[in-house]
């Protein structure tokens, strides 16, 4: 290479990692197709088999290594794709049409997975996309032991930056750990799964890339830039230096901030919680010095797992987590699996509804050990919300010749459809707190897929301004907290505005507290609500940005720029 090769892609994690790459599973659509003789079909079967039992050990280890990081609760999302690899649809149909129509493995393997991936992804729903992914993911596990490669030996000797077509959420839970410093993807979106457990393990990342240079190879110095969302390939000695300074300038700010307080200029605190995904996240909140936890995202107990965990899997979880963080709060999401699955109480089967049982069961027998708060995801209706709210009395009176621990539980929802914003102030009578998702609430307002790499939509539209205001305004009037969960709050130069639409509580990754607290210790609420007045009237995102800045500057213009924010 000649000089540097930077790509653009979409920032997904603040921070910078420098680092030799380790390559997995790229986008390999070469796919060697090789018809074989009747001689050799039972030497192919043997090289498939061969390959399948060796995915299957690797499979087996990565989920040994699950369990001794995050806890037993997390090893069976693995499941499912050990499962894979002896299903007869997938496994078996690649043998027969090894045998049948005499080509090599890989052809056939790439046959058979695009046959069963095609009726997954013509449904709209997120959850068969996410399958058709892990169909995707097994193929690409089985194609490296068909080549013969091994996982990349290197995995203690020093930091990598993780390069891949895309990681399935699952296989982040897995990657992003030490000595994972740094994380590449040609495809995903900054509210991907993927994306949100890059900013819980603080590992710095740019997603959405699209396709890079088929010979970035294993060992490429590879500098990534979470702030600016980009990625140098080839950088020159006196660049990588200068990264790595940001990197460590970065990093030591972190450290400082660990213990410092969240009050404005002017004097107001505001809280500062942060969102959990795995109960191995803990102590960092703790470390962190965030308030409570706003937002414990449990679905991810049951990443592609078959169903959830038992009610006594889930307590044993759950009361961990709340006796670790006691006194301070705990906020339970109960399982937001979107898709044919999303809540809605009315119309869940009674499979569905038997999970949200086990899993309210378990919160409320959780909540003696400290204080706990339930919320619904995906709230759209009214009537709906009433009736998971119904729900849980029920678990609550049939849970009251037991023990069940404390009688107070605080129920509440996420605002995240515009249909619960716009009718905020009805909802406002029933819930007991509002969490904002802006994740969702700006996809669905801008009716752009979350999934999407392309996907545009940004909390800081005006019209998702719009909604954001109008919810916390009715929160406010009923004298009812309102938290702002989704990643606005995570952003440094959007946490600004969202103070000045008045939000008071935020919910942040837990590598972002320390910096969210920065950013309040630097910002004038006046100032911050006459920017939002302003922004409101913009007519784009971008412009919103611009005006942020440049309004804001003044106040928060070092910190934003020593980091390399702005
Ligand atoms: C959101 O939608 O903003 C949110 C916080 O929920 P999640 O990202 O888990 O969908
Ligand atoms: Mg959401």
């Amino acid at each position: 290479m000649t000089g540097p090769a930077r790509f653009k892609g979409i920032a997904a994690s603040i921070g910078v990692a420098v680092g030799p790459a380790r390559v997995i599973n790229r986008d390999r659509s070469r796919v060697s197709h090789r018809r074989i003789e009747e001689t050799d079909v039972s030497s192919e079967l043997a090289r498939f088999e061969q390959a399948v039992s060796k995915s299957r050990a690797e499979i087996e280890v990565a989920k040994q290594q699950l369990t001794d990081r995050h806890g037993s609760a997390y090893a069976p999302i693995l499941d499912i794709y050990l499962l894979m690899h002896g299903d007869a649809l997938l496994i078996d149909a690649t043998s027969e049409a090894i045998r049948e129509d005499r080509i090599n493995a890989e052809w056939a393997l790439s046959r058979v997975t695009e046959r069963l991936k095609k009726p997954l992804l013509e449904d709209a729903s997120s959850y068969f996309q996410e399958r058709a992914r892990d169909i995707d993911h097994v193929r690409e596990h089985l194609f490296r032991h068909l080549r013969g490669e091994k996982r990349s030996a290197r995995t203690t000797d020093g930091p990598t930056v993780l390069i891949a077509h895309d990681l399935t959420p699952a296989d982040a839970v897995h990657m992003l750990a030490p000595p994972t410093v740094g994380l590449v993807t040609e495809m995903g979106a900054r509210s991907s799964h993927t994306a949100i457990l890059a900013r819980t393990f603080g590992v710095p990342a740019v997603v959405g890339v699209g396709p890079l240079p088929t010979e970035v190879e294993d060992d490429e110095v590879v500098l990534v830039d979470g702030f600016a969302g980009e990625v140098t390939l080839g950088a020159s000695p006196e660049e990588r230096r200068a990264a790595e300074i940001r990197r460590d300038r970065f990093a030591a700010f972190l450290r400082t901030e660990r213990s410092t307080s969240a009050v404005t200029r002017d004097g107001v605190s505001i809280s500062v919680t942060a969102n959990v995904e795995l109960p191995s996240e803990v102590q960092a909140v703790l470390e962190n010095g965030a308030e409570g936890i706003g937002l414990y995202r449990t679905e991810f107990m049951c990443l592609d797992r078959m169903e959830p965990p038992s009610e006594d899997e889930q307590l044993e979880v759950y009361r961990a987590v709340v006796s670790a963080m006691a006194p301070k709060q705990v906020v339970f999401r109960t399982f937001d699996w979107r898709g044919d699955k999303r809540l809605r109480v009315h119309d869940l089967g009674e499979r569905e509804r038997a999970w949200l049982r086990t899993q309210i069961n378990a919160v409320l027998r959780a909540s003696g050990e400290g204080s706990v708060a339930l919320m619904f995801p995906m709230v759209s209706t009214v009537e709906e919300f009433r009736e998971a709210r119904a729900l849980v009395e029920e678990c609550r009176s049939e849970l009251s010749d037991k023990p069940t621990g404390s009688a107070e539980l605080p129920v509440g929802m996420m605002v995240e459809v515009p249909s619960a914003a716009l009718l905020a102030e009805r909802f406002a009578q029933h819930a007991d707190f509002f969490a904002v998702g802006t994740n969702d609430l700006a996809h669905y307002t801008l009716a752009f897929d979350r999934r999407d790499s392309r996907s545009t939509a940004q909390p800081l539209d005006p019209a998702v301004l719009g909604l954001l205001e109008r919810t916390v305004t009715a929160a406010s009037e009923a004298g009812m907290p309102c938290s702002m969960c989704g990643d606005m709050a995570a952003d440094p130069v959007a946490l600004g505005l969202a103070l000045g639409l008045g939000y008071r509580q935020i919910s942040v990754p837990v590598s972002v507290v320390p910096l969210a607290r920065a950013v309040i210790r630097n910002v004038d609420l006046q100032i911050a609500a006459e920017v939002a007045r302003d922004a409101m009237q913009c007519a784009s995102a971008d412009a919103v940005r611009d005006l942020v800045v440049e309004r804001l500057d003044g106040h928060l213009g070092m910190l934003w720029k020593e980091q390399g924010i702005v």
